[in-house]
């Protein structure tokens, strides 16, 4: 057997309890969970299964393929747990949406696996109005409506000629979206004009499909006065990122890694650390060598900024300032405060004391890049949910 040398732990209780704080947000409208790219880099099985458990039913994938791994995963969990009833009757209830829609040929995909694609251009919506009529099936879908972030989405025009020439694709639409620019931003004055452009769009489209769902707020978006529409699709703050930058964290961490030291050296006053001598030592330093760099995430901009944290013998807890540039595979810490810390023990990198956010912004970047930077040697554990 190998041994492992970093985990990425994922607090699964941790996560469960971020989307049950985002729900209570959303309430009464229902709460989704975005699990695209891998659920952020956490593992999309693991996570979407413990979400299912909480009740979540509505997930959102960037593609087809995305959706059909996500599909089969959990049609293997209700296999797993016996095909009672009520296992397949949940698993039926479960949406898939593909918030990139399809590009030519993923059609079948979206039918076969019963994914729900999120039709962003008018040429994508007749693409799938045809493909619909001639499986000879009312094949659910939705529309994305461009309110102004100029990325994914129908324009007001199209989404009226939308309403004008496919009348039957409007009547199979089971959801109308659309995406903040800047609900990260709450007195930015975008977030009342995409609200204002979305409200009118679905008022529109009611008129013809009255039971059409609105879905707007991201996780951010669920901290906005906003109206909160039918469905959420919160992401990142599930997985520990602050919805609201610059305010109390109201969500819970859910990733912690440590990292274990290689080697510990000792240096002079007046030596240099790491490549291109960036970093010359003041005084005669005690330094450890931490297997991780940035080929695992940590991205160089982060120096001089990241830390390392280690305890004592005594239990105090000491933050380690880095020494030289993080390189692919190693990163330097000075430990000469911290004169316990010996090879084969282990600093922490992520966690309540350097979340993902605070990591960061040491490199000048969001939670969001952290997160889907984690590489893929680190190998993903699970704290599970307690019963
Ligand atoms: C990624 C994404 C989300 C989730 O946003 P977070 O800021 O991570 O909560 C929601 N909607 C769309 C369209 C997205 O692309």
């Amino acid at each position: 057997m190998v041994t492992e040398r970093a985990c990425l732990w994922i607090d699964l209780a941790a996560l469960v309890d971020n989307w049950r704080t985002l729900a209570r947000r959303q309430a009464p409208g229902a709460c989704g969970a975005v699990v695209k790219a891998n659920a952020y880099g956490l593992g999309m099985q693991t996570v979407a299964e413990a979400l299912q458990g909480a009740g979540c039913r509505h997930f959102f994938v960037s593609n087809p393929q995305e959706g059909v791994a996500l599909r089969q995963h959990l049609n293997a969990v209700m296999t797993r747990s016996g095909v009672s009833n009520g296992a397949a009757g949940l698993n039926l209830l479960t949406q898939i949406y593909v918030l990139q829609g399809v590009v030519e040929g993923e059609e079948p995909l979206c039918e076969d696996w019963d994914l729900i694609p999120v039709l962003v251009s008018l040429p994508m919506a007749r693409r799938w109005w045809n493909f619909s009529r001639q499986s000879g099936r009312s094949l659910a879908s939705a529309l994305k409506f461009n309110t102004g972030m100029n990325r994914l989405g129908l324009s007001e025009q199209e989404l009226a000629e939308v309403l004008d020439r496919f009348p039957g694709l409007v009547a199979d639409t089971v959801l109308l979206m659309s995406h903040l620019a800047c609900a990260d931003e709450p007195g930015h004055p975008l977030n009342a004009l995409q609200l204002q452009r979305f409200s009118e769009a679905l008022h529109r489209l009611r008129q013809l499909n009255p039971n059409l769902a609105g879905s707007l707020a991201n996780s951010s978006g669920l901290y906005l006065p906003h109206p909160r529409f039918d469905l959420a699709r919160p992401g990142a703050g599930l997985y520990g990122v602050n919805p609201c930058p610059g305010l109390p964290h109201p969500l819970k961490p859910v990733v912690s890694l440590a990292l274990p030291v290689l080697q510990v050296q000792l240096a002079q006053a007046g030596d240099y650390v790491g490549y291109g001598a960036q970093t010359r030592l003041e005084r005669a330093s005690r330094l450890v060598v931490v297997a991780g760099g940035y080929a695992d995430g940590f991205f160089r901009a982060a120096f001089p900024a990241l830390k390392a944290y280690a305890d004592d013998s005594v239990g105090q807890v000491h933050a380690l300032p880095l020494a030289g540039r993080v390189s692919m595979d190693a990163l330097v810490f000075d430990a000469t405060d911290c004169p316990d810390l010996r090879e084969g023990m282990q600093v922490r990198l992520l966690g309540p004391e350097q979340t993902v956010d605070a990591l960061a912004a040491a490199a000048g970047t969001i939670g969001y890049e952290v997160l889907t930077g984690l590489g893929e040697r680190l190998r993903r554990r699970y704290l599970p949910v307690l019963p």
